[in-house]
């Protein structure tokens, strides 16, 4: 009887959290919009979607005020229910994963609704739509957003003021990005999602509300180690009087302050929107049946601490001559994003960062250096006469014998960068050294690494603009060589 009975609830038993979760995730590109696919969209390749939301049943857009420059901002509320949750993001303009992630979620609400059940969910997407504009992070007057929570004095501040005392929010969810060079407190593992139930004075006090706000982070962390094993960060509780996240939650709004960091081979953050889109909709559900009441706040103080040791690229172990002397180093190397005039790509250059002694430091990609022999690449001696020639190059030949950059006597001016693994030295911009200086070291801070290791004196790897190819085996994708 009793085993009968069993089987009669087990069903039941199973659409819990579980399920709902996994189904989320297995079903995101149902409810992808693909209308966005990398980070630096701006407002006007939203209006057309929020627009759109407007026509939709049980949806309404609000428009909340005018960015400094004119922009308008709005909101996109959905449900019926008594309880408010508020989610803004991007107030900092170049930091807009969550901003994609929330036009996923609104297409998942058009389709499923029962999650709202006894809420009223309410979303500002990109608060601050002038830094958009420019992919930075302050407004058109260069304040930081979030730290004008007091003073209130850009518009874009004010709008979300009103926004929460309106509603009373009950719940809050400030949505940021954070650098992806942030890792989990003592691991390799980036914090790709790092999450904060903010204090709301300097002594760091509890309350009910934050304890609230720290129990929906230990659901939502669940669900996100199921997908990022390890890439999770507790952001710093140090309090910050100006801020949003801070105030908010001593406003009287449950707040929890969701980071979308780094995760390997997504720059454009794809995955990481992936993420957020699941670890929303878990606590926007996880708050609708109150099931986030069962988890410790606990659980919350046992995510691993923020951390900043990750760098793009370390190559470890690296000896250089110099002077005659060898030093033997690790590299710590980033990829810095060099963009166009309209914000809305970019190329990168490689950047030495730290070095020496990197043992307590990690990378996305790491290269052991033990055992080679470094060479500095030459420049090929024949000049290019145009960029035409540039595309006949065996480039894996050239570097095979040493050469780690061509020059070129008529580059055209828009020709930035190249997607080849080799350096393009534009021969109009060669300075000539100045007499009696001393030679150079190969390697050093705030330098562009371009090098080559040599085993058995056959070159093994280059290294262009801080990208590591392997010679003779599969180049894990070409990135971009400089033009100097
Ligand atoms: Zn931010």
């Amino acid at each position: 009887m009793t085993k009968y009975l069993l089987l009669l609830l087990l069903p039941l038993m199973t659409i819990g959290q579980e399920d709902f979760d996994q189904v989320l995730f297995e079903q995101y590109d149902r409810y992808k919009e693909n209308s966005i696919e990398t980070r630096r969209f701006k407002h006007k390749d939203i209006q057309p979607l929020i627009e759109g939301l407007g026509e939709e049943n049980g949806f309404s857009v609000t428009s909340l005020g005018v960015s400094i420059q004119g922009r308008s901002i709005s909101m996109i509320s959905v449900g019926t229910g008594e309880a408010d949750v508020l989610l803004w993001s991007q107030m900092h303009g170049d930091e807009s994963t969550a901003t994609m992630a929330m036009f996923d979620i609104f297409n998942y609400l058009k389709e499923n609704r029962g999650i709202l059940e006894g809420l009223k969910v309410h979303f500002i997407p990109m608060l601050n739509p002038d830094g958009a504009e420019l992919f930075q992070r302050r407004n058109a007057i260069g304040i930081d957003i979030n730290r004008d929570a007091l003073r209130l004095q850009s518009p874009e501040s004010r709008i979300l003021k009103a926004a929460r005392d309106s509603l009373e929010a009950d719940y809050g969810f400030n949505l940021h990005d954070q650098s992806r060079y942030y890792n989990a407190e003592k691991t390799a593992k980036p914090a790709t999602l790092s999450f904060l139930a903010p204090a709301f004075n300097d002594e760091k006090d509890m309350s009910e509300k934050r304890g609230d706000a720290m129990k929906l982070i230990a659901m939502m962390n669940e669900v996100v180690q199921k997908h990022a094993e390890g890439q999770v960060g507790r952001y710093s509780d140090a309090f910050e009087p100006r801020a949003f996240g801070d105030n908010m939650q001593k406003w009287g709004t449950r707040t929890i302050l969701i980071e979308s960091g780094g995760h390997p081979d997504d720059r454009e953050k794809q995955f990481i929107r992936k993420l957020n889109y699941l670890s929303i909709l878990t606590a926007i559900k996880g708050i609708s049946d109150q099931s986030f009441k069962a988890k410790s706040t606990k659980a919350y103080w046992g995510i691993p601490r923020n951390d900043r040791k990750l760098f793009d690229l370390k190559i470890e172990n690296l000896a250089f001559p110099y002077l005659g002397a060898t030093y033997t180093v690790d590299l710590g190397i980033i990829y810095d994003e060099i963009e166009n005039n309209n914000h809305s790509d970019f190329y990168l250059v490689g950047k030495i960062v730290d070095i020496g002694d990197l043992s307590t430091h990690y990378g996305y990609e790491t290269l052991s250096a033990a055992g080679f022999t470094f060479k500095t690449g030459e420049t090929h001696p024949t000049i290019l006469s145009n960029f035409e020639e540039f595309k006949e190059l065996d480039i894996p030949q050239l570097l095979r014998d040493g050469y780690t950059s061509v020059s070129i006597s008529d580059l055209p001016p828009e020709i930035k960068f190249v997607t080849a693994p080799i350096n393009v030295i534009d021969i109009s911009k060669i300075q000539i050294p100045r007499n009696n200086e001393m030679p150079r070291s190969p390697i050093n801070f705030g330098k562009n690494p371009t090098f080559l290791l040599l085993k058995n004196e056959q070159v093994a790897y280059a290294v262009v603009n801080g990208f590591v190819y392997r010679i003779d085996g599969p180049v894990n994708g070409v990135k971009n060589g400089l033009v100097e």
